[in-house]
């Protein structure tokens, strides 16, 4: 048994809704949205699981939905892709991540990851191989250390890895950072896995950046993206990655062996939704904001402080002065028996596990959920 998921636990989101599960905690633990699925992107599926077809589409994707991936990078970002060369359709993002791995990285790679890091990249960088260099951002404004980026690159080092908006902080890189980046990526000679699931998920009138939109490092940027995000359905797993062809050839190459394709009823689905009108999404936008209000409003009362938050459906709160010990795992476990509440320890966003400073909430719910849940909270402190 190989030991990088030989000796690996249970995901922490899976561990902690089973916990909430068993405990009948509101779980606000891991990711995924209640109530925001758009009615008329589940009768697209629908529609089109009646009319088939039924059987394996193009490995490539649906034209009609890679059609409409390029189309939205055109209307949100200005930016031409050609769909035929540049975008591919995976099984969710987690897949595309996973294709680029295996297809970009080669035996004693270096990549860099920022952390807090989404848990299944390092496990799959050193699963094909390549070895995973981790820079920690740092709260309260979780700023790129540009002085520690530069000084972590080696000749080795072959791709960098960044999320934004960011789970599980929050944060949307801002142009310098990305600009910064793209430097390095030139001096070094670096592609980057740009993973933008929470792309459409920004808030307070900012508008999701890109390091795809840089000319200069266009052909050097994996970009990825989810349905599962832009339209509040997790469980469809459908994914896209654009990339100039030189890197999206070989990252198809992946794909064809890993899940080959991805259920076309879905496919036809989210063309449909990305096609939605802007308002769509300007209302999602809006929802989420108000529901992160509303969470920040209720921490507060509770006695929690929330970090602020510019993009995902995630909100950090710092445990110092909460009577948690310095452990974040400990305390979501008492928070979930003791205050039926689920969170989430950023300690799972470590390779080391060993920053154990916060927990994360997710307010993609109701608001009957997340009042429910504050209730728990301000009784329990
Ligand atoms: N990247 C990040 C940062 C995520 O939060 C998620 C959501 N689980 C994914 C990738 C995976 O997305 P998908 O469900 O489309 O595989
Ligand atoms: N992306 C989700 C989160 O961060 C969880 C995905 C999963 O359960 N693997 O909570």
């Amino acid at each position: 048994v190989n030991p990088i998921f030989g000796e690996a636990g249970t995901t922490i989101f899976e561990a902690m809704s089973r916990l909430a599960a068993e405990t009948g905690a509101v779980n606000l633990g891991q990711g995924f949205p209640e109530g925001l699925e758009p009615p008329e992107v589940v009768e697209a599926a629908s529609r089109a699981l009646r009319e088939g077809p039924h059987q394996y589409p193009s490995m490539m994707g649906l034209p009609a939905l890679r059609q409409a991936v390029a189309a939205s990078s055109k209307r949100w970002l200005g930016l031409d892709v050609d769909w035929e060369r540049e975008v591919l359709v995976t099984s969710g993002a987690t897949e595309a991540l996973a294709d680029a791995f295996f297809a970009l990285l080669n035996a004693g790679d270096e990549v860099i990851v920022f952390e807090p890091a989404y848990d299944s990249y390092m496990p799959i960088i050193r699963r094909a191989g390549a070895v995973p260099v981790p820079i920690r951002l740092a709260p309260p404004d979780w700023r790129l250390p540009r002085a520690e980026i530069a000084a972590a690159i080696t000749p080795r080092t072959r791709a960098l890895v960044i999320n934004t908006p960011m789970n599980p902080i929050g944060k949307v890189f801002s142009a310098e950072e990305l600009r910064l980046l793209a430097d390095l990526m030139l001096a070094h000679d670096l592609v980057a896995i740009s993973d933008e699931v929470y792309e459409h998920l920004v808030f307070d009138g900012r508008r999701h950046q890109t390091l795809f939109a840089l000319p200069e490092v266009r052909d050097r940027v994996v970009r990825i993206g989810s349905a599962g995000k832009t339209f509040s359905v997790t469980g469809w797993k459908v994914g896209y990655v654009s990339a100039d062809a030189k890197l999206l050839t070989p990252i198809a190459r992946a794909h064809q062996y890993v899940t080959f394709t991805t259920p076309p009823a879905l496919q036809a689905a989210v063309a449909f939704g990305l096609n939605l009108p802007d308002a769509y999404f300007d209302g999602l936008r809006a929802d989420l904001a108000r529901r992160r209000d509303q969470l920040g409003t209720g921490l507060s009362a509770a006695g929690f402080e929330m970090a602020e938050v510019a993009g995902t459906y995630f909100a950090v709160a710092p445990i110092e002065g909460l009577d948690a010990d310095g452990d974040d795992l400990a305390f979501c476990r008492r928070l979930a028996i003791e205050a039926g509440v689920a969170a989430v320890p950023l300690s799972s966003f470590y390779g080391a596990r060993d920053v154990r400073s916060h927990i994360r909430f997710c307010f993609a719910k109701t608001e009957a959920t997340l009042a429910e849940a504050m209730r728990r909270l301000a009784r329990w402190r």
